[in-house]
């Protein structure tokens, strides 16, 4: 927002940067600025103030939202040299994946029993046929004979369940409070499978690419295409999560992305009020909390108890440090642009010891299986 006001602002006066540019010599040409296209616009914080660098978390650490990144073997123990150093005790990785997929990915992180829980997908092959319920459950009770602890990700941008390996096998049409869901739900509540689901996307995804689009840096080329038939808009999805988190108490959700309600957490907040079994992680929305830190704050202190840490952005150690910098300190105006991609500047949540206890490791320790 501010970028873009700052260059309309140049465009207006660019006559008057020509005129001045006869009698003054200036370091950048009124016509390079002209030139300059939104996208390319990365500002430095002109400011002196202080940079906190957060080498290793204030505690230890459960990572509720991460993949499976790494290539090789040693990549995976160079991942486990960078959890040690900045402080992440465990990592969740949410797999997606059923069958031979998943067991592929058991088999890999055996080395690390103790720093690595893997969760499995549902298994959406063959939806559309008679009986699948049935073999769906017969798989998730497989996968959690074989180490599965949860069921992640599952996610939906409108159309359906669409996150499932192997063979990318989706369950278009069907929304997490789909009736056919049911058996899948109840029994992760039976097995104390937690689900992590991700609906819809952030808002600006939804609105037009134009000068009005506060997250026009990314929603310029990522975008929800809501003209596909049937596809349900993000209050919709929402609703979802709602119908599916009301209807199955005994079941615990963890709402990946905060449900995508960054530009208005009340509705999750709300959600948040009316049921105990759901949880939110914070994963890949750290750009969309630290323009509004005080909002953000105030949020976050109150539903401490809620809100789990996750990245979602690989295993860098800068990656990891720039949360922390965000979740612990107070530093304000600082630029992310190539990690996150917006034009906001950012600013330092500064949450209290307690909240950041419970969000690094204390909600762990309701939600994960003794
Ligand atoms: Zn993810």
């Amino acid at each position: 927002m501010l970028s873009m006001m700052a260059i309309r602002m140049d465009l207006k006066i660019f006559p008057f940067l020509i005129a001045l540019n006869c009698c003054f010599s200036l370091p950048v040409t009124a016509q390079d600025v002209s030139d300059l296209k939104l996208k390319d616009y990365r500002p430095v914080s002109i400011y002196k103030i202080p940079v906190t660098n957060i080498e290793k978390a204030k505690f230890p650490i459960v990572d509720f939202h991460s993949h499976d990144y790494p290539a090789t073997d040693a990549a995976l123990d160079e991942w486990v040299r960078n959890m040690d150093e900045v402080g992440i005790a465990k990592t969740i990785i949410l797999s997606y994946s059923v069958g031979t997929s998943f067991d592929s990915v058991i088999t890999k992180y055996a080395r690390y029993k103790d720093r690595f829980e893997i969760w499995c997908g549902f298994d959406f092959r063959d939806c559309d046929k008679p009986g699948w319920e049935e073999r769906a459950v017969n798989e998730l009770v497989r996968c959690f004979k074989k180490g599965a602890r949860g069921v992640g990700e599952l996610g939906d941008k409108g159309l359906g369940e669409f996150y499932s390996y192997p063979g990318n096998a989706s369950g278009f049409g069907l929304h997490i409070d789909d009736p056919r869901m049911k058996a899948l739900i109840r029994k992760c509540g039976e097995l104390k499978m937690p689900i992590s689901i991700h609906v819809a996307e952030d808002a600006w995804m939804y609105e037009p690419a134009d000068e009005k689009n506060d997250g026009l840096m990314n929603a310029a080329t990522w975008k929800v295409d809501m003209s596909k038939p049937g596809i349900l808009n993000h209050d919709q999805l929402v609703k979802t999560l709602e119908n599916a988190v009301r209807d199955n108490p005994a079941t615990t959700f963890i709402a990946c992305h905060l449900a995508n309600t960054c530009s208005d957490l009340g509705m999750i907040g709300r959600l948040f009020d009316l049921y105990p079994n759901l949880y939110a992680d914070i994963a890949a929305r750290y750009a969309e909390l630290a323009p509004i830190p005080k909002f953000v704050h105030a949020f976050l202190e109150k539903y401490a108890s809620r809100i789990v840490y996750g990245t979602d952005m690989g295993y860098e150690k800068s990656m990891y440090r720039t949360t922390f910098r965000i979740l612990e300190s107070n530093d304000e105006h600082f630029y992310e642009h190539d990690r996150f991609g917006y034009h906001w500047p950012l600013y330092g949540l500064g949450l209290s010891s307690g909240t950041l206890q419970k969000i690094y490791n204390g909600n762990s320790k309701k939600i994960l299986a003794k």
